[in-house]
């Protein structure tokens, strides 16, 4: 695969060396612009690393990884959000 040639631009090339959208571009004799995103949203990528001693240890609960990792992001977005975890683990019902 060769990539496009236009700015900015990750798309496969299909024809001039430009992705269909910047060979848009060019035959409709404009200067080539970087492409809108798809989505209006922004996409975050993120990597969480669930350490080995906590993995062992929730697996002995039967907790698999995945859950401990969904956990982890959730409570991220919580901080993010201006939730104070402690607070919120300190007045949870018991
Ligand atoms: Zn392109």
């Amino acid at each position: 695969m060769t990539p496009c040639a236009g700015p900015l631009c990750t798309r496969p090339a299909v024809a001039h060396g430009l992705c269909q959208s910047h060979r848009r571009q060019e035959l409709a004799g404009k200067a080539l612009r970087p492409l809108r995103p798809r989505t209006g949203a922004p996409t975050v990528a993120l990597g969480v690393r669930v350490p080995q001693e906590v993995a062992r240890w929730l697996a002995t609960l039967g907790v698999p990884t995945t859950a401990a990792r969904a956990l982890l992001v959730a409570a991220w977005e919580w901080e993010t959000k201006g939730v104070n975890l402690q607070a919120a683990a300190w007045s949870r019902p018991r």
